[in-house]
């Protein structure tokens, strides 16, 4: 049955447009507060700019600078948070800022921002600042430069591997609540009465088939395809959001820590952090224009990052095994890409003659839980529902108990602990899988720890349509050396057969595949 039919003659609360991590955190606060949600996403949930962040959640160094205390005290009260209810997937990470010669001035500068930063989290699990000596630094990252050090502030802030299964978490328990949550499922128009916004049309990508759904409100989450959607649903062309661009390296693994350095070539401030057994460098920070989906790293935005990194580790090769790219999507402001604020917007539709829309635009993934709940508390005020949002203390699925005795395994330590630190407790379901079915205790590749019994997880229980979404959404596997390369033919087995694939499917799931790894590659040919 087309995956529309469900939806058909429901009238909906709320329908949230767009499945990154700010669209899925509505979705989940507003079901778990009772509402009838519906939540559509035109690619994968998380596949936009949830995907193409430096994975850390943070209060932003940088942004005190700014003086934007309200999004640092924010972000790093969020930080605590997500700690608390997402232990599997956030956890801490240890920051150092090295100094280099720098002036008195600056490095007293340095010790206000960071004695600012930790009363900012005075309410903080994690241990504040202290300075190192330069020997110190070195003990702990031997390949830094040492030439010119002069000491090193080393702070905690925290990191997410995997952003997408953190937004996917969120779309789950927004299901297990109720909600219906669908990908692969555009927008493309819009419902509306007079001036008002009563529903959209949604396209179901897999079959092409079109279907009106009603919502007494809308929300529009659709990240830097905000302008675009926001025509759509006001027939008027916007101009609301600055889209700038940002890319990583992924490169051997150069620290253990995550440092903070600043780019002799124009002083910006860039990230090295260690994840995947990598390290991930970045980001840049340029106005954007095209679809966002076409962004990707080009010749000059890689060189600017080595040559931005070279100062720093000058006894290093500049390998690289692939790149990622993404689009910030910001509160329009003039002036330098780096210096408008990260700090989100809400747009009550209603003071802007279109009720029964609101919008969100702006904001990072660490604070979106904090967004979230500020979106569904005027969703709930509008709609005469009188319910206490519930996410800041409710754990996401994979943290929760489940309330059964865990599977004994007898698959090895190795792979029971790798399930464990990607899926938390849900884990469990893998592994009762597993066991039912030993076919499915293979690994899809030697130098992984996934095994075959994920593949059919993800297709039954996380709306795992695609390779790419395994791949990449899913599990890691698609940030290892070689991209996943080596575990595509028995996943395309494992997910052909859950999902009956034509020969032609399988062809096209493994060109979308190739495709998506060429664009990260495509740098190289510039
Ligand atoms: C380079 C870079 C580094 C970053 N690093 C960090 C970091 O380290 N920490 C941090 O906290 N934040 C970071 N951010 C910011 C963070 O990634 C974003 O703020 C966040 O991911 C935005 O989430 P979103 O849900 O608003 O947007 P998105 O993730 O882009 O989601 C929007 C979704 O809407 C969908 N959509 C669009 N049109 C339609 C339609 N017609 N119908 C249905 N769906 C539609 C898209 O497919 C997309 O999935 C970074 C951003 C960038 C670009």
């Amino acid at each position: 049955m087309n995956r529309l039919q469900q939806l058909r003659g429901t009238t909906f609360d709320l329908i949230v447009i767009g499945g990154g991590i700010i669209g899925a955190g509505i979705a989940r606060d507003a079901a778990l507060r009772g509402l009838k949600v519906a939540l559509f996403e035109k690619s994968d949930f998380g596949g936009g700019t949830t995907s193409a962040s430096t994975r850390i959640i943070h209060g932003g160094l940088r942004y005190l600078e700014m003086f934007d205390f309200r999004l640092v005290r924010m972000d790093l009260k969020e930080r605590e948070i997500l700690l608390r209810i997402a232990p599997h997937l956030v956890k801490p990470l240890d920051f150092l800022l090295p100094f280099y010669g720098r002036s008195l001035f600056y490095r007293t500068k340095i010790k206000m921002g960071m004695m600012l930063y930790d009363m900012l989290s005075y309410d903080k699990s994690l241990p504040n600042h202290r300075f190192l000596s330069p020997s110190e630094v070195a003990t702990l990252e031997p390949h830094l430069k040492i030439d010119g050090l002069r000491g090193a502030v080393l702070y905690s802030d925290a990191r997410v591997d995997s952003p997408e299964r953190l937004c996917l978490e969120n779309i789950i328990d927004a299901r297990q609540h109720g909600a219906c949550t669908l990908n692969d499922a555009e927008v493309i128009g819009a419902l509306r009465s007079g001036g008002t916004v009563e529903g959209v049309a949604v396209r179901d990508l897999p079959s092409g088939e079109e279907l009106e759904v009603k919502g007494r409100v809308v929300v529009n989450a659709t990240g830097p395809w905000f302008d675009r959607i926001a025509g759509i649903l006001t027939s008027h062309t916007q101009n609301m959001v600055r889209t700038t661009k940002g890319i990583h390296i992924i490169c051997p693994a150069l620290t253990q820590r995550a440092l903070v350095l600043f780019s002799g070539v124009d002083k910006r401030l860039f990230f090295v952090i260690p994840w995947c057994g990598h390290s991930l460098i970045g980001t840049t920070d340029t106005d954007f224009h095209e679809d966002p989906a076409e962004a990707r790293a080009t010749g000059t935005d890689v060189k600017y990052l080595l040559e931005s990194l070279e100062e720093f580790f000058p006894h290093e090769d500049s390998q690289i095994y692939f790149s990622s790219a993404g689009v910030r999507a910001l509160v329009m402001k003039g002036g330098s890409e780096s210096s408008v604020s990260r700090l989100h917007r809400m747009i009550d539709g209603e003071q802007r003659n279109v009720p029964g829309l609101i919008s969100v635009l702006g904001g990072k993934i660490t604070g979106y839980r904090a967004i979230a709940e500020e979106v569904t508390d005027l969703v709930c005020s509008k709609l005469n529902v009188n319910q206490p949002c519930e996410t800041a203390t409710l754990p996401l699925p994979g943290a929760q108990e489940t309330g059964t005795a865990s599977v004994h395994s007898s698959m090895t330590r190795g792979v029971i602990d790798h399930l464990y630190s990607l899926y938390g407790s849900r884990a469990d379901g893998i592994l009762r899988l597993a066991e039912s079915d030993p076919e499915l205790q293979r690994v899809l590749v030697r130098y992984s720890r996934d095994i075959a019994a994920q593949v059919v997880f993800a297709v039954r229980e996380e709306q795992c349509l695609h390779l790419n979404d395994f791949l990449w959404r899913r599990t890691l596997l698609g940030f290892t050396r070689d991209q996943g390369g080596q575990a595509v033919e028995k996943t395309v087995f494992y997910m052909a057969r859950e999902l009956s694939w034509s020969e032609a499917q399988i062809s096209a799931e493994v060109e979308a595949y190739e495709k998506h790894r060429a664009r990260t590659q495509q740098f190289r040919d510039e």
